[in-house]
């Protein structure tokens, strides 16, 4: 298998937060890789793999100034000695968000600002007509996602080996769609009987889910596509003031995580966390599965070399918004 990182990655109980006829699962994809963990592992590995067999040695993506995928594609690039370059969109400034631009410089990434996703297009475009190989934001296309109907195959082989029981419902965030689609797309293809909740919480969330829903048809042989789609259900209910702003949904589900030791993110995981607890209190499946997403990998190897805050360039900088209020 083409690709970064250790599998299977573990699946345990939160029993702490289970509660009787409704248990609680996770799955431990922050655990993907030990130098970076998280979900965009799974995906990277494919797409490098992809740009190395065009001969390419330049990669272009795009992410806002904190993106997990930009980071991704900076460390996992650079170890297989391709250049990285990344234009890179506003987002709400959070401690976590400028540790990883900080990173991303660390790691040699090249960063363009962009004032918005349509001059983001823009630089994109000159990027690609210098030859770069695209890989688009969060590392979404067919080739990235195939790395999640891999995960599924993964659940499959746990689920018969007896690590845990056949989930009802999986939880995982939905941002740029890849997890989600190429999860419900490869447990179409093992044929279990677990549906997925995906929780939005990037915009616009009528693209996104729209986005997700088609990725999720891409990724299986034509005689799948509806059940593919079928398993994937969407919520907007957890996404509040919108992408990057935290909830207050999201921090009860924090600090539940934290009391059985899971660390969460405001953007990502603390969403899907409360999504899941919601349902486990409703009762609403026997056997559910929250998929974490967030890498749990110490940063402060990565942030070697990297500038100190103060001395950020400010147009990037700037792309790091002060929290509405
Ligand atoms: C990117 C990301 C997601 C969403 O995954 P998509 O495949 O982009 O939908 C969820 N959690 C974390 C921590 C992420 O970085």
């Amino acid at each position: 298998m083409p690709g970064f990182g250790n599998y299977p990655t573990p699946v345990n109980e939160l029993a702490a937060l289970s509660r009787p006829g409704s248990a609680l699962w996770i799955k431990h994809d922050d655990l993907t890789h030990p130098i970076y963990g998280g979900n965009k592992v799974r995906k990277i590995g494919r797409l490098l793999d992809d740009a190395r067999r065009r001969g390419k040695d330049t990669i272009v993506t795009v992410g806002a100034i904190g993106s997990h995928h930009v980071l991704t594609t900076g460390i996992f690039g650079k170890s297989v000695g391709l250049s990285i370059e990344a234009v890179v969109v506003a987002q709400p400034r959070t401690e976590h968000v400028l540790e990883n631009l900080r990173a991303d410089l660390a790691q040699g990434v090249s960063l363009f600002p962009a004032s918005s996703y349509v001059h983001a297009a823009f630089v994109l475009a000159s990027r690609i007509v210098h030859g770069a190989y695209y890989i688009p934001a969060g590392g979404s296309n067919r080739i990235g996602a195939l790395g999640y109907v891999d995960a599924a195959g993964e659940l499959a082989a746990q689920v018969r080996d007896g690590a845990l029981p056949e989930p009802d419902l999986l939880v995982v965030a939905l941002g740029s769609g890849g997890t989600a689609a190429g999860l419900a797309a490869g447990l179409a293809r093992e044929g279990l009987r677990t549906r997925v909740l995906a929780v939005t919480v990037a915009e616009p969330p009528g693209f996104v889910e729209r986005a997700a829903l088609a990725l999720a048809a891409q990724c299986v042989e034509r005689g799948l596509r509806r059940d593919a789609r079928a398993r994937l259900e969407v919520t907007r209910s957890y996404l509040g003031d919108g992408y990057g702003y935290a909830t207050e949904a999201g921090a009860r589900a924090m600090s539940a995580a934290q009391s059985v030791g899971v660390t969460l993110d405001s953007t990502y995981t603390a969403k899907a966390f409360a999504g899941a607890l919601d349902c486990v209190a409703a009762g609403r499946a026997k056997t559910i599965l929250y998929w974490h997403t967030l890498s749990s990998a110490p940063m402060a190897p990565l942030l070697v070399g990297a500038p100190a805050e103060s001395a950020l360039d400010a147009r990037l900088l700037k792309l790091a918004k002060a929290p509405r209020k």
